[in-house]
């Protein structure tokens, strides 16, 4: 009897898996396919520096100019995909001064170079393009170009482009597996305005002509989504912060009205660098320093130039998102943003599907800074209270090869299963040498799903494939079922993918014990009624 069930409720899983896969197919097109896989015409060659020099015209919402692409070649092969979107246009594609014959398809652009590719070679091409980039709406949710204007009345200009990709306005190769070593960001715009972009300013010139050119250098690995424009009137402060790795540049832009309360609101910064530095390890771009740039919309992890729109309040937008009150001792965007410069920007996702990668642990990463600042309990609470936001609504990982995004669980159910994850490691000190492994193995890398798994599995001594395929690839929580008979506990799990039998902590009389349910009804004599289930283990819990 027991086996029939199983087996219909493993039909039932396949059926639903298999009936989700079908409805994932047909909602993908070729252009996704494009976008979203390492395709013949990307693998061939290894990206290693990008220029990206462009002019931005606030008054005709335009931008023009270039992307110098430097390569090395890994295979032989002539044709080579470059990405962007419309209503963006390449203009010509130049290859050692030669205009090559490009092949439009939709939003994906086929080069054929005439040059011999020859492997281990490191070559470069020019992709002159111009246009009205996408215009962002709700950004930075949707992505584009946000053209709007501080209290002034000035321009105020910021892009943002996740999930959507660069390529929605510079020509690039729009996928996360490859990224360039450093990368040049050059930006000419309306004299009177100042632009700010990753890296370093290594030069600001004067055109002579109303416009000044900025070059910012990124002297680091650097993902597509990460590269931003930010124009405003900005006025700048800076500090230095003694990290793990010696002086770190705090430098700040905001705009010219905002100075003295930023001045006060940014002192969450250093606070946040030195949690993140203690949890996960030395901040990854230290050459690169560390900025907070204010922008028109709410904020984005803009790797070493962090953008920021919470409106100089606590919490998010000023709401708490644990209702507990802990959520409003931090500037959410401050913490959460910065976050991802370890897990975003230091380790990357390879594919849109594992984008639990970045957000699970940066949501995490908030509970951590209060653990730092107000002790274990707060930041149980805090986790804890973000389980309110989780929906259930379809599995954390996405779908691979097609630029698609898991459910917006990755946040608060990928910080509480990391949560959970450290209950079972029992030790403290070890799970931070984990999170801190994390980021010196993975160190400006791309990774997927499955080596970060491979990781923890192997740090913790444990074979944790069945737990993150309940958390990760599953849309169901454990359940507890239980019973109390006689002073005899009956307990299982329910709801649970194969292999599941993660122990928990549970109370029984007041004095703490370890249970090890799993999907088989198991007995133990507890002598009362006294049962409680540890509320830091992310399961229902269901007395029959
Ligand atoms: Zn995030």
């Amino acid at each position: 009897m027991k086996k029939i069930v199983l087996i219909l409720g493993f039909i039932c899983f396949l059926t639903n898996s298999y009936a989700q896969l079908l409805q994932d197919k047909s909602n993908f097109t070729r252009q996704d396919t494009l976008r979203g896989s390492v395709t013949a015409e990307r693998e061939w060659w290894d990206l290693t520096y990008y220029h990206l020099d462009i002019e931005v015209k606030p008054d005709e919402k335009f931008i023009s100019g270039k992307n110098t692409i430097q390569y090395e070649v890994l295979k032989p092969n002539q044709v080579m995909q470059i990405d962007l979107q419309s209503p963006m246009e390449i203009t010509k594609v130049l290859q050692d001064g030669q205009e090559l014959e490009v092949n439009h398809q939709g939003n994906a652009h086929f080069i054929t170079l005439t040059k011999d590719q020859n492997i281990g070679g490191v070559n470069s091409i020019e992709v002159h393009y111009k246009g009205q980039p996408k215009e962002a709406k709700r950004a930075p949710w949707d992505g584009g170009f946000s053209w709007k204007k501080d209290q002034n009345g000035k321009h105020f200009i910021a892009t943002s482009c996740q999930g959507l990709g660069a390529s929605v306005w510079w020509p690039n190769k729009d996928h996360m597996y490859d990224e360039v070593d450093s990368m040049l960001i050059s930006i000419t715009n309306p004299k009177g305005l100042t632009n700010v972009s990753n890296g370093r300013l290594k030069a600001l010139m004067d055109n002579g002509n109303n416009t000044i050119t900025s070059h910012w250098f990124v002297n680091n690995p650097i993902n597509n989504y990460g590269v931003n424009v930010n124009i405003g009137d900005y006025v700048n402060f800076s500090e230095v912060y003694k990290g793990e790795k010696g002086n770190l540049d705090l430098d700040y832009w905001v705009l010219k009205d905002n100075l003295e309360k930023a001045k006060e609101h940014f002192k969450d910064a250093p606070k946040m660098m030195k949690a993140f530095e203690h949890w996960f390890g030395p901040y990854p771009f230290y050459e690169d320093s560390f900025k907070l740039v204010e922008v028109p919309y709410l904020g984005m992890e803009h790797q070493s130039s962090v953008t920021y729109g919470n409106q100089y309040k606590k919490g998010y937008l000023g709401n708490d998102l644990s209702q507990t009150g802990w959520g409003l001792k931090f500037d959410f965007i401050i913490i959460h943003e910065a976050g991802h410069e370890w897990f975003a920007n230091n380790i990357t996702y390879k594919d849109a599907a594992d984008m639990w990668i970045h957000e699970g642990f940066t949501a995490y990463s908030e509970n951590l800074f209060l653990d730092y600042y107000y002790g274990k309990e707060a930041s149980a609470d805090y986790v804890i209270g973000t389980r309110a936001n989780i929906q259930n609504d379809k599995p954390i990982i996405g779908t691979y090869n097609v630029n698609n995004e898991g459910s917006s669980d990755m946040y608060y159910k990928g910080a509480n299963m990391l949560h959970t994850l450290r209950q079972l490691v029992e030790d403290d000190k070890k799970w931070r040498e984990i999170l801190r492994g994390l980021n010196s193995e993975f160190y400006h890398k791309t990774v997927t799903t499955k080596e970060i798994e491979d990781y923890i599995s192997k740090k913790t001594d444990k074979d944790l494939s069945a737990f993150f395929n309940q958390y990760l690839r599953d849309v169901r929580i454990p359940t507890l079922e239980f019973k109390i008979e006689d002073g005899k506990l009956k307990f299982r799990y329910i709801n649970i993918v194969n292999d599941f039998d993660m122990p928990i902590e549970v109370s029984i009389n007041g004095k703490k014990e370890w249970l090890f349910p799993d999907a088989e009804w198991k007995t133990k004599t507890i002598g009362t009624s006294d049962f409680k289930v540890d509320r830091d283990y992310y399961i229902e819990v269901n007395k029959l």
